[in-house]
């Protein structure tokens, strides 16, 4: 042990750090790393070296603790280049590249380095841009923030699949019936088609899309949303029912009604207010039954069980086929 033992050899803990503290000259840090002897004072030396090539020296050569740390700072001294780097750019474009490419996964700089390059994108149309291409969600969602213009957040409602939109888009959106109704026929989310049908006010609005609609796909979101609505709306599913263009709206909007074609006269049959639908044709009296499948199963001892099943009219209740079986059960 020489005379001049340097602070940072302390063994002081608190004293051994303050002198760290006070290094600046890579040469006596990267001293500090192999002889300091406190792994806490060496990882603090660590932290103050900004010379790749000593850092390189310690991340593939020593101890474990070390080589791991020293990886880490150079990574993190890469990703500072990157951010400042991201920091001084001011062409709108590239600071969209940046913003775009910052992907869903990756270290936390990464994400860090697409928030500065969003930070600094002013025009509406590029932030449009990162809304609806951003790889990265929370970037994404940064980029909404920061748009205005109205006409954009329609088009972002309508071409964006991203589900994290809706909520926000339909926040800052002042939502006619007639913007809602282009969003609902056009959008790609689901999400997004059934939150707005959830914000339009006139219900005959959403009659007037089911008539023209040919996209299943709408369509069935418009009758999902219409069979979780808590009021049942016939007269509205009577007008769709008449009016609609595509076979496949007709027929959504009987079954929601309880209704059907007749078998033998092809009249249509639609439930009376407040009444079920009568199983015997209104025109030709022929009877059409709708029936589905039910089972029952009786435990009779350890061994057996009974199995029973039967038809059963959805409409007026009649049951027919009624089958009993015993099973064993143990086989
Ligand atoms: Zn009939
Ligand atoms: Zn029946």
């Amino acid at each position: 042990m020489g005379l001049f033992k340097p602070a940072w050899q302390s063994n002081n803990l608190e004293e051994a750090l303050k002198a760290v503290k006070e290094l600046t000259n890579q040469r006596e840090l990267a001293r500090v790393v192999r002889d300091a002897g406190s792994i806490q004072v060496e990882k603090a030396a660590l932290g103050k070296l900004t010379d790749r090539k000593i850092l390189e020296k310690f991340a593939t050569s020593g101890a474990r603790d070390i080589r791991e740390a020293a990886s880490e700072r150079l990574d993190s001294l890469v990703w500072q280049e990157r951010i400042e780097k991201a920091d001084k750019i001011t062409d709108q474009r590239i600071l969209a590249d940046v913003a775009k490419n910052t992907g869903d996964y990756g270290a936390h700089n990464y994400w860090i380095c697409g928030m500065t390059a969003l930070q600094k994108i002013t025009d509406q149309e590029i932030l449009a841009d990162v809304a609806k291409n951003g790889k990265n969600e929370s970037v994404r969602t940064a980029a909404l923030d920061k748009i205005t213009d109205q006409a954009k957040l329609v088009d972002i409602a309508i071409n964006s699949w991203g589900q994290e939109f809706a909520s926000e888009i339909l926040s800052k959106l002042k939502l006619s019936d007639q913007v809602a109704l282009d969003i609902i026929a056009n959008c790609k989310s689901r999400d997004m088609r059934l939150q707005t049908l959830w914000a339009i006010k006139k219900s005959s609005a959403i009659a007037d899309i089911l008539i023209g609609a040919t996209d299943n796909k709408v369509i069935d979101d418009i009758f999902w949303f219409l069979s979780n609505k808590t009021v049942r709306n016939n007269e509205l599913l009577t007008y769709v029912f008449e009016k609609a263009k595509a076979d496949y709206v007709k027929n959504l909007a009987l079954k929601e009604l309880g209704g059907y074609i007749c078998s033998s006269c092809k009249c249509v049959n639609i439930p009376e207010e407040g009444h079920a639908v009568s199983c015997t044709c209104k025109r030709c009296k022929t009877e059409n039954h709708c029936f589905i499948k039910e089972q029952e199963t009786i435990t009779l001892d350890n061994t057996t069980e009974k199995v029973i099943t039967w038809e059963k009219c959805q409409h007026c209740g009649l049951e027919r086929n009624r089958n009993e079986e015993i099973r064993f059960t143990d086989w």
